[in-house]
């Protein structure tokens, strides 16, 4: 009585929400086809709220037990194709294949499933949501959604017709669906596949983990080896393809175990949202007070700004150029997957790299997004074959591609092998990676290539004592008064910023650091300097996630320095003697950071 009431409520919904008519829709698709299938497959769309208030029973079942669930809809369905004569070719209920996608779950802690919390609960084959960045994707592989099975006994009334069907549920692996042991009810004789009818779907497999799980990569840990558990997701069909490397989302699925070479807890995702990170409404009272008080000049609160920047690692008023150029960098990300020309890629020659690297560090941490490379790791992607024997390859983010729309802070440059610079110099020139999957190694037929785009800041630093100490050849190459012999100088000249950051320059000056280490040591407080104490590193995060979601505009001022620059940059290049002095790509960014400039301050 009751599957029936609920079968009524199912078709109620249906034909309320207008989901029976996109299904005779997709009747007709397959009917105008003319092809017979083992299964035909239908996607219905589901609001669980609307269906808990029309029926709250069958909103329980659609819930908490999706697979029965989509049994009541399936036998409405068939009624459907059989009444309204649907589909000529389908025969039996089992040929229906209904798939319920979920528009949401109810935001109640149950339907939750924290990615670090042990153990995850599988056996109750329901939907739970969950969050997590995409660290790892495989090439897109077929599985099979429905096969039919005929009796091997010709006498046997089963040897026709649609009695077998096997259709593929939700956390089943492939030998579930496609067996040569399944025997007739009626005669035991074996059963045979009937292989034209097989219908196949596509699948991937994407590898999430835990938003917290990035702060691993984010400095303290440095030189530390850590691992964390990563998350199975299987795609299937049209979720296929949804989900890109180092994207953040929300996924409503089914947790299920599957047991091949090893047992492992994966998803069987349903529905797939892109998240978004929160923008800040505004900047804190302290900017505020302090953007009222410089108003007079467009350039005094970026000044400022970088005065005081990190200043319980440096003094303010030291290193202002380097902080003025990583705030610059740290603006121009953008969490809208805006063109990645935006970029701003930060080199720095120093002979101070201690400090330096906790400047970075520390900047890099005032955003979500801000990858420290770990030197045990790659950089770019790497294959792996896929540990869940389906034949797919394995392509792992690296930490360029998890620092999606941030920076990636890849360290002391010269720490990289030879072949890793050559890649990274390709990457800053083309801003995407392409990664070869050979074939044979991977036991396909052809080679394939998939190729991402690399969307974030490149940080780096090169230390100027040991490039001297091992190179005696000074006059090499120089840039400037800069000694970079150890590092290629069409490298270096694919950087959008070179910082000097050497004892000879401004950039780096000695006494004011040693006294502000020294008064540090007195005081672990760190309550010397006002500005630190006036201007948390919260603030700046507010600032900053507010900044770099900003549109901007050119104001007159700056479109008459780019102008009267180009105009001077051309006269450049067409002088013979000193056009070979100044590189393209230095004109390019010359005029890059005038616009970085203008995004600054003056947006503000
Ligand atoms: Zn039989």
């Amino acid at each position: 009585m009751s599957n029936l009431k609920m079968k009524e409520a199912a078709l109620i919904y249906l034909d309320r929400s207008g989901g029976l008519q996109k299904f005779i829709d997709d009747c007709k698709y397959y009917n105008d086809s003319k092809q017979s299938y083992a299964v035909y497959r239908f996607n219905i769309l589901i609001n669980p709220s609307d269906v808990v208030e029309l029926y709250a029973e069958l909103g329980n079942h659609i819930l908490h037990h999706p697979l029965k669930a989509a049994q009541v809809f399936q036998s409405v369905c068939f009624i459907a194709v059989k009444t309204l004569s649907l589909i000529g070719q389908l025969q039996t209920e089992t040929q229906i294949n209904i798939v319920l996608k979920l528009t949401h779950l109810p935001s109640l802690p149950s339907y939750c499933l924290d990615l670090c919390e042990f153990p995850v609960d599988y056996t109750s084959q329901r939907f739970y949501i969950m969050q997590g960045i995409v660290i790892a994707i495989t090439t897109v592989t077929k599985y099979t959604q429905g096969a039919r099975f005929l009796c091997s006994d010709e006498a046997c009334p089963f040897s026709k017709g649609f009695q077998y069907v096997r259709v593929h549920v939700p956390g089943a692996t492939e030998s579930a669906t496609i067996r040569n042991d399944f025997l007739c009810n009626l005669c035991s004789s074996s059963l045979q596949e009937d292989r034209k009818f097989r219908v196949l779907g596509d699948k991937q497999i994407v590898e999430i983990i835990a938003t917290e799980a990035l702060h691993a990569f984010q400095g303290y840990s440095k030189n530390q080896p850590f691992r964390f558990q990563s998350l199975t997701i299987f795609l299937r069909d049209e979720l296929v393809n949804k989900m890109n490397i180092g994207n953040e989302y929300k996924i409503i699925g089914i947790p299920t175990c599957v047991k091949t070479s090893q047992t492992a807890v994966c998803i069987e995702a349903n529905s797939i949202t892109l998240c978004h990170l929160k923008v800040p409404s505004g900047i804190s009272d302290n900017f505020r007070c302090l953007l009222s008080l410089t108003s007079s000049s467009c350039w005094k609160f970026t000044a400022i700004l970088a005065n005081i920047f990190a200043s319980h690692i440096v003094p303010p008023g030291t290193y202002n150029l380097l902080k003025l150029c990583l705030l610059m960098s740290l603006v121009q990300t953008s969490d809208r997957n805006k063109e990645s020309e935006d970029c701003l890629d930060i080199l720095i020659i120093t002979s101070d790299t201690l400090l330096i690297d906790r400047l970075l560090n520390f900047s890099i941490n005032l955003f979500p997004h801000g990858i420290r490379h770990p030197g045990s790791t790659e950089i770019f992607p790497t294959l792996s074959r896929n540990k869940y024997g389906t034949g797919a390859v394995s392509i792992q983010a690296g930490s360029a591609l998890l620092a999606k729309d941030g920076i990636c802070f890849i360290g002391d440059l010269s720490s990289h092998k030879k072949d890793k610079l050559e890649q990274l110099q390709s990457v800053l020139e083309s801003r995407s990676i392409t990664v070869y999957i050979p074939g044979k190694k991977f036991g396909d037929d052809i080679d394939q290539q998939m190729t991402f785009p690399v969307q974030c800041s490149f940080w780096s630093f090169v230390d100027m004592d040991s490039s001297s100490r091992r190179n005696t050849q000074k006059n090499n190459t120089l840039i400037g008064q800069m000694d970079c012999s150890l590092i290629p100088a069409n490298l270096v000249e694919t950087f959008g910023l070179l910082i000097n950051c050497n004892e000879s320059s401004p950039c780096h000056p000695h006494f004011p650091t040693v006294q502000h280490t020294l008064k540090k040591a007195i005081d672990p407080e760190g309550l010397f300097y006002f500005a630190s104490k006036q201007f948390t590193t919260e603030d700046f995060e507010k600032l900053l996630a507010f900044a770099k979601n900003l549109d901007v505009e050119f104001s007159l001022e700056a479109e008459r320095m780019i102008h009267g620059y180009y105009l001077a940059s051309r006269r450049i290049r067409t002088d013979f003697i000193y056009g070979s002095k100044l590189s393209a790509s230095a004109l390019k960014y010359l005029g890059h950071c005038i616009l970085c400039c203008s995004k600054c301050s003056i947006s503000l």
